[in-house]
């Protein structure tokens, strides 16, 4: 049974429709607030104990002592009691509509838009708090399943969650540059300028959605895992079924791709099938500065063969593709891009359904990441050779090299390029894109050759057609090991360094 509350609210927050069909639904509300859709307002002392009580809106100016009045009643009434929206269970910084200035968004609701009304949390405590404004119908389905089903791993951020947005992940180089917050914010303010999300204050409503979706504010990576594959993973490889090497037999595939043109074929294979409508991949402007974008033919995604050894905020990608009216997307990412995927899938609070929009998803390996000026230092810097000019970069045995457009190749050796990686990326425990259908890398195979590890079970159906098409074997030991050792360094160094973060009482990823 549960008890929805309106005390005083914009309405942003309306969420009566996660009710269908649902009998015990009581709906409280204050006598200045309208009926929820299918919600018509209850006598409050009829009710009995409900499982969940959700309350929104902060308290109403207008009518205070009845909203407290309301408030303290739907709490003694609920066994579990969650406050949503920012009005209820902000921050100063984050104010939702009401509570800050917003006359301009709703000028003719209310006399007292411009005051700051009291929030709700000052006057009941609430055992999971959910500081997003107009929170997607499908995340709070499962905030509110989750609360039925006891699941307190999956709830415990919302114990005692942050209200705010992400300018403070980028202010503490937490940020990757993945374009989650891109995605899942609902008017746009967001932008990739260099690499990195830039907030338009004219454009943001202060709704918090970009902080809860983003992957560095929390990360519980045990939990996402069993909720994703039903089992706990191997701890530095995590949950895969089946492992490969491969290559593909096309030969243009060969010639442009980076190792055994697994992803590039693959990604053809899935819109030639008609598994996905489109894809969103990485492709370089010119001089190997890169965005994400949306293809639809296997003529396009050859052209974004080849690693780019830069930051693309590729999650700005699936909105995009969403937006065009795709529903069954490719995505194609680094491991912490991967994360950003697999949190909006779990928790697909701010987003506006574009989870439910990607059908398949490929990670590629990687053990760090260049922010674009920073490979240009490194690439003329280290191999005087015009960033122009090159015609493809990879890593392999210990090197970084480079080949110019003459065929010339200029190598350094990967300890020296270190020091230009982002610094985000030595918080990056995720070595091979745990939350994929599909993860590929370079190691563990033979030259030319990619490492496939096969994970989910619509990715081990979709590799069990796809491998008719290409070279493949089972993966040696010896290969196997390699990548295994090549998780075990990432994951043991990052931990020491996000253990010094935690020393120094700097903001680390929650859970991770
Ligand atoms: C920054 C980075 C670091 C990496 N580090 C390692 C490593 O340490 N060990 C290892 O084994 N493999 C690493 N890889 C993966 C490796 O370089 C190959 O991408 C992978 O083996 C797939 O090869 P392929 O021939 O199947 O890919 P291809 O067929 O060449 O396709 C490559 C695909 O990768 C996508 N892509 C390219 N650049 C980026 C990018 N910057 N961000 C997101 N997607 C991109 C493209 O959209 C393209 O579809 C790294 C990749 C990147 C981007
Ligand atoms: S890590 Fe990703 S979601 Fe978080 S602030 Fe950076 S780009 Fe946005
Ligand atoms: S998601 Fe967009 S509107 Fe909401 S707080 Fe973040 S930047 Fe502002
Ligand atoms: S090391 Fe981690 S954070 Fe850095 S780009 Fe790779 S997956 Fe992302």
């Amino acid at each position: 049974m549960i008890i929805q509350a309106q005390i005083g609210a914009c309405g942003t927050c309306i969420n009566s429709h996660i009710y269908k069909g649902l009998d015990d639904v009581y709906f409280a509300a204050h006598s200045l607030a309208p009926e929820r859709g299918i919600l018509k307002k209850q006598k409050i002392e009829d009710m009995p104990t409900a499982d969940i009580g959700i309350i929104d809106g902060p308290i109403c100016y207008q009518g205070k002592e009845e909203s407290i009045q309301i408030a303290e009643m739907v709490r003694e009434r609920s066994k579990i009691l969650l406050g949503l929206g920012t009005c209820a269970v902000g921050s100063q910084t984050i104010g939702g509509f009401i509570t800050d200035d917003c006359s301009r968004l709703l000028p003719f609701f209310c006399p007292f838009l411009r005051t700051r009304h009291p929030k709700i949390e000052n006057y009941v405590h609430f055992d999971y708090k959910l500081p997003v404004c107009s929170a997607n119908q499908e995340g709070l389905r499962k905030i509110v399943e989750a609360v039925i089903n006891k699941d307190t791993e999956y709830l415990k951020y919302f114990e005692s969650p942050e209200a705010t947005n992400v300018s403070v992940i980028t202010e503490s180089n937490l940020c990757m540059g993945c374009g989650t917050c891109g995605m899942a914010c609902p008017t746009k303010a967001i932008d990739f300028p260099n690499q990195r999300p830039e907030i338009n204050p004219e454009v943001c409503i202060k709704c918090g959605a970009c902080f809860v979706q983003c992957p560095r504010s929390f990360f519980n990576t045990t939990t996402l895992t069993l909720r994703r594959f039903g089992q706990a993973g191997d701890p530095l490889l995590g949950y895969y079924q089946e492992a490969y090497s491969a290559r593909t037999q096309n030969e243009d595939i060969q010639r442009l791709s980076q190792d055994g043109g697994i992803v590039t074929d693959l990604l053809c294979y899935l819109l030639e099938k008609n598994i996905c409508d489109a894809a969103v991949v990485s492709v370089s402007r010119t001089g190997w500065d890169t965005i994400p974008e949306v293809v639809t033919t296997p003529e396009e995604v050859l052209k974004a063969a080849g690693t780019k050894y830069t930051v693309v905020p590729n999650l700005m990608g699936i909105k995009e593709a969403a937006d065009q009216g795709y529903t069954n997307i490719a995505f194609v990412g680094v491991p912490c891009q991967i994360q950003g995927v697999a949190k909006t899938d779990a928790y697909p609070l701010g987003d506006r359904y574009y989870s439910s929009k990607i059908n398949f998803i490929i990670s590629i390996f990687c053990m760090e990441n260049f922010l674009f000026r920073n490979l240009r230092s490194i690439v003329e810097g280290r191999t005087e050779v015009d960033m122009a000019d090159v015609s493809k970069m990879g890593i392999s045995k210990g090197r970084f090299w480079v080949r110019s457009a003459d065929g010339n190749r200029f190598r350094v050796p990967v300890k020296h390029i270190k020091d230009y990686a982002q610094e985000s990326c030595f918080y990056c425990l995720d070595f091979c894109g745990e939350h994929s259908d599909i993860s590929v890398g370079g190691v563990g195979s033979p030259e030319g050759y990619s490492s496939v590890l096969v994970r989910s079970e619509k990715g081990k159906k979709v590799f069990s057609e796809f491998k008719k098409r290409i070279e493949h074997e089972l993966i040696s030991e010896e290969g196997m090991k390699t990548i295994h050792d090549l998780a075990s360094i990432k994951k043991s160094t990052n931990s020491k360094t996000i253990e010094r973060r935690k020393e120094k009482k700097e903001r680390v990823t929650l859970f991770l």
